[in-house]
């Protein structure tokens, strides 16, 4: 039996997880680890029996511990919590669901133990990817694509073997403001941005997905797990989030992957890989769909887009200023505390003012991301 554990199984991807793992009843899962919803965590523990589980603040490590005192599990806490967890000689895959840097320590770990990565978790890619591909490949980790995009990429490579990659196809819905202007955009408010058209997601991806930072995410993320230059990647916006994405070869077949918009069959291809299995769900019907459209990004009024590419041109540590800049304004707009449009101002402000490092180590791209963070209390 695998066994599996997950960083932030309280989370949208985190509880699909635990779905799948539930439909089928053959994955243990030997851990869970998540920020502060120790209630739902109980439920977990209860439900699927981890042996070991892990909160951020010692206080609810506390108070779990005694919520859960008739059973056997083992609470710890915080980012040694979290390494505790990645390193557990009996888990076979870790499933990287939580958000931001905060995953970065803990993927390293776990390749470094041999861990099989199924990887939700794109920040620690976008900022420590020269740091994690590398190790990953030195220690023989398969990393395994839980992004619909790009677990898509990786299914549309199944089985080509060394064949050369001419182009990937990297598909976008355009988010819920597609083919608004930069005027309309100005008064958005949180509650129209956290309405995404085809996914469910947690809130911060929500928010990304509707200024298009997270496609350049993803553009970064693709760049890093298939060994391919940006001028490889071409964002494609389709709004029926239909095609999830697709491989261009030498010879100009194009090999793409179709389905509903369901986070469940990319987490289940990684926790079964290279098997499928059944899933419950809808299925694709092409006559109910009628039609499938394309668009070119409108990366003047989405410049999140345009700036990840420039993030990602200058490499070192500029995507890590793009990054943190991101999930701080994001933080920020969530709380009301800025506009929508700030968001983009504020991204390009802290990569501009970013101290340019070519090759960053974990301290550094974390000395990074803390100086974003105080460049942007400083003036905002
Ligand atoms: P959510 O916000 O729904 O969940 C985040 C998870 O991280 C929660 O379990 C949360 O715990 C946990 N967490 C937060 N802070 C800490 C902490 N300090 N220590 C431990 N755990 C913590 O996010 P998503 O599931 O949407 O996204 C997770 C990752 O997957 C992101 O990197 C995202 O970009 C990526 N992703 C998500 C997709 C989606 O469909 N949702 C699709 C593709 C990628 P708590 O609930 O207790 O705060």
């Amino acid at each position: 039996m695998k066994k599996v554990a997950i960083l932030g199984s309280t989370g949208s991807i985190g509880t699909q997880t635990l779905e799948v793992i539930d439909e089928h009843k053959d994955i243990e899962v030997v851990a869970l680890a998540c920020g502060r919803n120790i209630s739902l965590m109980e439920q977990q523990i209860r439900k699927f029996k981890p042996k070991l589980v892990s909160v951020w603040s010692k206080e609810d490590a506390a108070a779990l511990k005694t919520a859960v005192a008739d059973l056997y599990v083992q609470v710890v806490y915080g980012m040694e919590g979290l390494l505790e967890i990645a390193t557990m000689p009996q888990m076979d895959i870790l499933v990287t669901a939580i958000v931001g840097m905060l995953g970065i320590r803990p993927t390293i770990a776990a390749i470094k133990a041999g861990k099989t990565i199924a990887l939700a978790n794109k920040e620690t890619l976008v900022t420590a990817g020269h740091i994690i591909m590398p190790l990953a490949k030195e220690c023989n980790v398969p990393i395994l694509p839980v992004d619909s995009e790009h677990s898509a990429i990786f299914q549309s490579l199944n089985g080509e073997r060394n064949n050369k990659i001419a182009k990937i196809l990297l598909t976008a819905s355009g988010g819920p403001f597609r083919g608004r202007t930069i005027d309309q955009l100005k008064d958005i408010q949180v509650e129209d941005a956290l309405k995404h058209p085809n996914w469910e997601m947690g809130r911060k991806i929500t928010i990304d997905s509707s200024t298009l930072v997270n496609k350049g995410l993803e553009v970064m993320e693709a760049k890093w797990l298939f060994d391919v230059t940006l001028d490889q990647i071409q964002v494609v916006v389709h709004p029926q989030s239909v095609i999830h994405s697709a491989v261009e070869y030498e010879d100009g077949a194009v090999i793409a992957q179709l389905g509903t918009p369901d986070m469940r069959l990319p987490i289940q291809y990684a926790l079964y890989y290279p098997n499928r299995r059944s899933l419950s769900g809808k299925r694709l019907d092409l006559f109910e769909l009628g039609q499938l459209t394309f668009e070119r990004p409108d990366t003047e009024t989405f410049r999140g887009l345009s700036l990840a590419y420039r993030a990602m041109e200058r490499g070192g540590n500029i995507p890590t200023a793009f990054n943190a800049a991101n999930e701080k304004a994001v933080a920020m707009f969530l709380n009301h505390k800025i506009g929508y449009l700030d968001i983009i101002d504020i991204i390009e402000a802290s990569m501009e003012q970013c101290a340019f490092k070519e090759n960053p180590d974990v301290n550094e791209i974390l000395a990074t991301e803390q100086e974003v963070y105080d460049f942007i209390d400083s003036r905002w």
